[in-house]
């Protein structure tokens, strides 16, 4: 969401007149955009900012910190913060017009900017912001604010106009994507939308992150399962094994329903694979939760797992009302054996598909290898030079815990209607 937001300050500066560079030392203003899910990503934040202060660099803050300390972002020297949601201000701002904006433009947001993406093949486009989930260790919701769904035919339009400029890749982004369209009450919703946009000639696979466990309805998953060119990935955060847990955490799910909605995904959805997100060491976590999860793990499966150990952010319920008792050491000795644990699987996942031919679409590439996604979000690297966003079928020859090695075995022409 970060990098979308990013393309979308980007967009709004090319259009002004305003020159992109890739290094400080050819730029005139530098722009921060931050995350405030955990302390040490704040953290970061603050340091870069004093040493370009100290470098005498014009500086704006924008992103999530920008959101909930503007004020002292503003006293440690920041020329101007932006809020999450009044990125349409980026231009005056950097022209010296603005210097605190955290104003609500987020439905003004010209979002059918093809200038500032990244990528010409792939796109970000998003399709809810905010969130209404309030877990109560997380600072999402203050930073960024109610969930608001973009009308569906604007998205649509989008979609359109992203594949008549060549872009063969669509994400869909939203803090929680299950709710997409809630707030609307017109019948709005994910599946919907990938119901609509599937015949949007040009456009070879749809992905969507993040899902809300107990917020993926049966319908989007017969309409993944209906729809080859849809993700086979379902990107299903647990945060926690053990349902003592999870209730602290307001999560809105117990282990045993998260295990059945896997077990209803995999029955119908052919090749699907699970990812997820992990929180180690939230207050009050006990070995015996941390076994808990360290099962639901070995259960799963998934085929990819971010870690994270427990940071408490400000004016969250969990800051205000539990204990951040679980100590560093026993943090890190948890996250070890998660991390081992999840190595262990990765790699027994992987091996199954050496020798088996997949399609990728090359992504990117480095000195002598192209790189590309497998349909269930896999990643694979192959000896070759393809240009980006080509499909290609490959043959898998070597599994390690992280990436796939293949070799090219043909180039996959598309269809044209
Ligand atoms: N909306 C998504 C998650 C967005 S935040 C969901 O509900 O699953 C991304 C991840 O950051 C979370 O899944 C969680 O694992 C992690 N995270 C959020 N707040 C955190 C905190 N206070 N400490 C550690 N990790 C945190
Ligand atoms: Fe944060 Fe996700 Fe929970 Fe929303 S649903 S509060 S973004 S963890």
């Amino acid at each position: 969401m970060n990098v979308r937001d990013s393309e979308i300050m980007k967009g709004y500066l090319i259009r002004a007149g305003h020159k992109i560079v890739n290094s400080l030392k050819d730029a005139n203003v530098v722009v921060m955009n931050t995350c405030a899910v955990r302390e040490k990503s704040e953290n970061k934040a603050y340091s870069l900012i004093g040493r370009l202060k100290k470098r005498g660099m014009k500086v704006g803050v924008t992103g999530c910190v920008a959101q909930i300390t503007a004020k002292d972002l503003k006293n440690r020297g920041a020329d101007f913060v932006l809020g999450t949601r009044s990125l349409t201000s980026i231009v005056d701002a950097i022209e010296g017009k603005k210097d605190i904006d955290l104003s609500d433009n987020i439905t003004k947001i010209d979002n059918d900017l093809i200038l500032g993406r990244a990528k010409g093949h792939h796109a970000w486009v998003n399709i809810i912001s905010g969130c209404d989930k309030f877990c109560t260790y997380c600072i999402v919701p203050y930073t960024r604010g109610r969930e608001i769904s973009r009308p569906m035919q604007e998205v649509i339009v989008e979609v359109k106009n992203l594949a008549n400029s060549g872009h063969n890749q669509i994400t869909f982004l939203g803090q929680n994507v299950d709710s997409y369209g809630k707030d609307l009450k017109d019948g709005t919703s994910l599946a919907e939308l990938l119901r609509r946009i599937y015949n949007v000639a040009g456009v070879e696979r749809f992905w969507f992150l993040t899902s809300y466990p107990s917020d993926v309805s049966d319908e989007l998953i017969e309409v993944v399962a209906a729809h080859p060119k849809i993700s086979r990935n379902f990107h299903l955060p647990p945060q926690s094994g053990s349902d003592s847990m999870l209730k602290r955490m307001n999560r809105r799910y117990t282990v045993k329903e998260y295990a059945e909605l896997i077990k209803k995904i995999r029955a119908n959805v052919e090749g699907a694979t699970i990812s997820g997100d992990i929180i180690v060491g939230f207050p009050g976590e006990t070995d015996d939760d941390f076994e808990q999860t360290l099962s639901l793990v070995k259960t799963i499966k998934y085929t990819r797992l971010n870690l994270a150990p427990y940071s408490p952010r400000p004016g969250t319920f969990a800051t205000k009302f539990y204990k951040d008792d679980v100590s560093v050491q026993i943090k890190k000795d948890r996250m070890a054996k998660l991390s081992k644990l999840q190595h262990g699987i990765m790699l027994e996942l992987n091996e199954k598909l050496v020798g088996k031919n997949v399609e990728i679409i090359v992504e990117g590439k480095t000195k002598s290898e192209c790189y590309g996604r497998t349909i269930g979000n896999r990643m694979v690297f192959f000896e070759g030079d393809v240009p980006e966003g080509e499909m290609v079928k490959v043959n898998i020859k070597r599994a390690t815990a992280g990436p796939l090695y293949a070799e090219f075995h043909r180039k996959v022409l598309k269809v044209v209607k």
